[in-house]
């Protein structure tokens, strides 16, 4: 968009490029999601001014995806484990998958894994309700799978949104697949985790998933040196 289309049709520059960034981002949401070409239907558009204001919702989000079927894990669940906590929180915690209790319950991190990540917390002075809670993927995978690349592409775009939509200064995530993918990298968790990483601006940590540490209870201990520097970064930066 030229300065002079701008000024032809008084779109102030600041409001101009939020247009222009968020069609970018609604482009590659639709490439994402397998599109090919642009629907300029009136609902597109509407999408496509919520997107360039950066207005989107969680409420918004959780209401479009409620009866998702792009992907095969959606033939097998009971309920979208959409997300939980605080939608303004400048933390979010990121697992790869629901699991079966998840699943039942219509919640992320519920059973022993879920009562594991409350006492991490609990250990660094905060509490759930502090926090927003979610996963790469919304359904659970049957079986004690991994969730399939094909599956955790479809479902990416949405996970996007959501971080956008609570704009954290913090992301923490849980296991190996949700710091590969966010990362888009193929380096080991073992590599990844113990330092910050970047994210489109937002401090991003990796660490193991509570499920892998009532597994393997030696890997508690560079949790806690994960735990350490993630609240003092935290603390830091709030003042
Ligand atoms: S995992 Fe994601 S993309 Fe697949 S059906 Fe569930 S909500 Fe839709």
């Amino acid at each position: 968009m030229s300065a002079k289309l701008i000024d032809k049709k008084k779109i102030p520059p600041g409001k101009a490029l939020n247009l222009i960034e968020g069609l970018t981002s609604y482009l590659h949401f639709l490439s994402d999601m397998g599109c090919t070409g642009f629907n300029c239907s009136k609902e597109s558009l509407k999408i496509v001014e919520s997107l360039s204001t950066n207005n989107e919702t969680l409420d918004g989000i959780e209401s479009e995806i409620k009866n998702c079927t792009l992907c095969g894990l959606s033939l097998k669940r009971t309920n979208i484990i959409f997300g939980t906590g605080n939608h303004k929180a400048r933390l979010i915690f990121i697992g790869g998958a629901p699991d079966e209790n998840d699943d039942k319950n219509g919640t992320p991190f519920t059973g022993a894994p879920g009562d594991l990540l409350t006492n991490i917390i609990k250990s660094i002075k905060l509490t759930r309700a502090d926090l927003y809670l979610c996963t790469l993927v919304k359904c659970f995978p049957h079986g004690g799978k991994k969730p399939t690349p094909k599956e955790i592409k479809t479902c990416l775009p949405f996970l996007k949104r959501q971080i956008k939509a609570v704009k954290p200064e913090f992301i923490c995530t849980l296991g190996e697949t949700a710091a590969q993918t966010l990362l888009n990298t193929g380096e080991p968790l073992s590599m990844l985790r113990g330092r910050f990483h970047d994210y489109n601006g937002i401090k991003l940590i990796p660490t193991y998933h509570p499920s892998h540490l009532l597994k393997n209870p030696v890997d508690k201990r560079p949790v806690w040196e994960d735990m350490k520097k993630l609240i003092k970064e935290y603390n830091m930066d709030q003042y």
